[in-house]
């Protein structure tokens, strides 16, 4: 028996590591004096791994990691106008509008009226607030948990802090490193739905014979319904 499904937000209910694809190639071309874009790229990432643990997910510490690496590929003094323009970026992807991902709307809509759904998400606080918020789905969920990581023991505290029993848990969502490793790790049931692009960070491989793959959110009522049977799936 399922009772509570956790959801993932970003590029699993609403778009968003497509924002972060334009802003990356913003910073290609912005850095191109000084740069091929392959090393922007690389140095973007491998700065913004060792930034992680300092000033965690999301479009702040994008600007931070953005703003390193264009002195570290400059070399000196970082342009007035170089500067200005990563702050834009940040502005731009604090501010886009949410778009919910095809069928989303209705399935969690449905899966509401027989389960307790609570949106698991990590990044800026500030901005994952107002994302629910812009979403339309913070009425229909009960809940929303913004975590800095998403850890095995992210999720433990997330079932503590919800009374949830790990076993009678789901979390859905589109990474397997964040959504779908830790929480089976964490003893939940948990399911992948890929999406079209995903962040090099998050991006990995694994012959894990315990991942279920939906191919669509649209396929999750189904998946829950044949584990409220015991039907392994
Ligand atoms: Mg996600």
């Amino acid at each position: 028996m399922i009772d509570t499904i956790l959801l993932d937000a970003d590029d699993t209910l609403w778009e968003s590591q497509a924002h972060f694809d334009k802003a990356e190639a913003a910073m290609a071309e912005l850095l191109s004096p000084w740069a091929e874009a392959p090393v922007v790229d690389e140095r973007l990432l491998a700065i913004a791994r060792q930034n992680i643990a300092v000033w965690g997910y999301g479009v702040k510490s994008f600007v931070l990691t953005s703003l390193e690496t264009a002195a570290d590929l400059i070399g000196g003094d970082v342009p007035a106008e170089v500067q200005a323009t990563i702050l834009d970026l940040g502005r731009t992807l604090m501010t886009h509008p949410v778009e919910l991902l095809d069928g989303v709307y209705e399935t969690v809509e449905s899966l509401s009226s027989q389960h307790r759904l609570i949106i698991v998400t990590k990044g800026d606080n500030q901005h994952q607030r107002r994302k629910i918020a812009a979403s339309g789905l913070e009425a229909i969920v009960n809940s929303y948990e913004i975590v800095i990581d998403k850890t095995v023991s992210a999720y433990h505290e997330v079932l503590t802090r919800h009374g949830l029993d790990a076993e009678r848990t789901i979390m859905i969502g589109n990474s397997l490193a964040s959504d779908v490793v830790p929480a089976l790790d964490a003893g939940l049931h948990a399911a992948h739905i890929p999406h079209t692009s995903i962040w090099a960070h998050e991006d990995i491989t694994t012959d894990d014979d315990r991942i279920v793959t939906l191919a669509s959110i649209r396929d999750v009522p189904e998946h829950v319904a044949s584990l409220q049977e015991g039907t392994p799936s």
